[in-house]
């Protein structure tokens, strides 16, 4: 019996090493609304028939983090989160009926003030409450929408920010919202991660990498869709990454004022050949890794950029044409800026 258990195992552990997901972020679904942050309802429905004629599962974020965390077996071995932040209108009307007739779960990230001021871009609570019905998952994007790594660092005020959203679902929506959080831009701190981690809620940031058991529970990565980023080649780079297995990463707060003199990243293992790593920050190479066992660390010469900035880390899967893909983001952001 025991050497049974003991192939059970032996066969399930490839299985389990890919037990991932690329969760995905859009804005706009219109062609009138801002390029930069908009996907026309032609090119996500050509989204949708991709995943769909190459094996992809959608599966809700809920049950993407529940299968993610807990090892499911029966985790689909290539799968998608969809979520679209800001509750803007044109998800109701384009998105909504398209996702609703394929059956596709999907989540909605909600600044609560602006649906309570009613401003014209957004969802009303009742259009809200008609997703929510339809099982659509309707989530905690702030109160107000602000830079909240910039705002007052008062935990009081920021919790705030939080609780107001939450309760202002709850009250609205009548039922209870999940425990998650997308952050405003995309913007943490350790600060506000314990702010989430003392509700038990799960953090969504904006940057790139699928969603793996190595991801740390308040600053999940999702891939941003818009723009030039909406093409169809970018599309299909991005849902096929794969997680890199990083166990460490240097820094580990995102939030810098200068370039940091030292980066490292450590490695559970290493599914894919040292040669093939590379690092780029704004587009330029970083030459000079040095690798010690699992652990690579490198400098950046270039000086940091005002705002969100990153490196993005690649690598070629040995045994398909997948890449790996693990990103450092860079918060170096001026209270003055937009
Ligand atoms: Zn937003």
């Amino acid at each position: 019996m025991r050497i049974v258990w003991f192939f059970i195992l032996l066969l399930s552990l490839p299985l389990m090493a890919h037990n991932q997901t690329v969760i995905l972020v859009y804005h706009h679904i219109s062609d009138q609304t801002p390029p930069s942050t908009s996907t026309t309802p032609a090119l996500f429905k050509q989204h949708l028939d991709y995943l769909q004629a190459n094996q992809f599962k959608v599966i809700s974020l809920q049950q993407a983090i529940h299968s993610v965390e807990n090892n499911h077996s029966k985790h689909p071995e290539k799968s998608v989160v969809l979520t679209f932040d800001d509750a803007y209108l044109s998800i109701y009307e384009q998105a909504f009926p398209i996702l609703k007739k394929r059956k596709i779960p999907f989540t909605v990230f909600v600044s609560t003030e602006s649906v309570e001021k009613q401003y014209k871009a957004m969802m009303n609570w009742q259009q809200l409450k008609e997703l929510s019905e339809a099982g659509v998952t309707i989530a905690n994007h702030s109160h107000t929408h602000a830079h909240l790594t910039q705002e007052n660092q008062n935990s009081d005020v920021l919790g705030r920010q939080l609780d107001i959203a939450q309760h202002l679902l709850t009250e609205r929506l009548q039922q209870t919202p999940p425990p998650l959080f997308a952050y405003p831009y995309g913007e943490f701190n350790s600060n506000l991660q314990t702010l989430l981690n003392t509700r038990g809620w799960y953090g969504l940031a904006q940057y790139s990498g699928p969603f793996s058991r190595y991801s740390q529970k308040t600053r999940i990565p999702r891939f941003a869709i818009g723009g030039h980023y909406s093409g169809m080649t970018a599309f299909k780079l991005r849902v096929n990454t794969l997680a890199m297995p990083v166990v460490e990463e240097l820094p580990g707060d995102p939030h810098v004022e200068r370039m940091p003199e030292a980066f490292h990243l450590r490695f559970d293992d290493l599914p894919f050949a040292r040669q093939n790593f590379q690092c780029f920050y704004n587009n330029h190479p970083v030459s000079n890794m040095v690798w010690k066992d699992k652990k690579v660390s490198f400098s950046v010469s270039a000086n940091l950029s005002v705002g969100r900035s990153r490196i993005n880390c690649t690598a070629k899967d040995s045994k398909s044409a997948r890449y790996y893909w693990h990103t450092l983001p860079l918060f170096n952001l001026n209270p003055n800026s937009d």
